[in-house]
């Protein structure tokens, strides 16, 4: 789905909302908080900016955020009893939605001081995703977003998540077609300039593989070994991608 000028300028505003809730939450992490703390944070931006959000309520999820810590992939729910400690790592992934378009987006930040393995896990999956954001050029095709992510992640010893994979985004957060974090066999749609899309690798220190914990939410590494995510909400324009979530 192609958007137009008035939609783009939508999500752009969308996505300010989400790079707000970035900057805000990310502030507040610290030793002591729980995530339903950086849930309230995220909740205040959301209003304060007459925002919708997009992930309460979402097949039933009970909060405006995700907050997965260490080895939790994604779609952790925050909780009052999930106390950041000193050396944790934290994924936060947030979403808006402005007049009817949506922004999503995701970071993992260390709480304090955090060993230098964990350091590298979170920036070499930062690096995989402006891998494939510098994809999303028009003419290209969509899979070398993946193709990218993955080269990255794997050149520096890490595993991409297959399950869990990126998407189209407008009118409603996750729409056709999806974006592998890998070369899936084939390379997948022509882009188009007006497509807009959430690029979001999941990289793993040990094994890809995934479990589902007992809330029927939160997605954990098989193994224990840690995980991070990073996503932005990306539009393909005339002049090369454009990011709509960066603060
Ligand atoms: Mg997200
Ligand atoms: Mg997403």
């Amino acid at each position: 789905m192609r958007r137009n000028a008035g939609e783009l300028e939508k999500m752009r505003r969308a996505g300010k909302v989400v790079a707000e809730m970035h900057e805000k939450t990310r502030a507040a992490i610290r030793p002591g908080i729980t995530t339903m703390d950086l849930n309230k944070v995220a909740a205040e931006v959301i209003e304060r900016r007459g925002a919708v959000s997009n992930f309460l309520g979402y097949h039933g999820f009970p909060a405006v955020i995700c907050t997965s810590p260490n080895d939790m992939i994604v779609h952790g729910i925050p909780s009052d009893l999930v106390v950041l400690e000193e050396g944790d790592i934290i994924s936060v992934d947030c979403g808006a939605i402005i007049e009817g378009y949506h922004g999503d987006a995701a970071y993992t930040a260390g709480v304090g001081e955090i060993d230098a393995a964990s350091a590298r896990l979170l920036e070499v999956t930062e690096r995989s995703l402006f891998a494939g954001i510098e994809q999303l050029t028009k003419g290209n095709r969509l899979h070398e977003v993946g193709r990218a992510v993955q080269d990255v992640a794997e050149a520096a010893g890490f595993t991409v998540v297959r399950e869990y994979v990126g998407h189209a985004i407008g009118t409603a957060m996750h729409e056709q077609p999806q974006v592998p974090n890998y070369w899936p066999g084939s390379p997948g749609p022509t882009l188009k300039t007006g497509m807009v899309f959430a690029v979001e690798p999941m990289v793993n220190a040990g094994t890809p593989e995934t479990m589902t914990i007992e809330d029927g939410w939160g997605v954990i590494t098989a193994d224990g070994k840690r995980s991070a995510h990073f996503e932005h909400t990306i539009a393909v324009t005339d002049h090369g991608p454009e990011i709509f979530t960066l603060p």
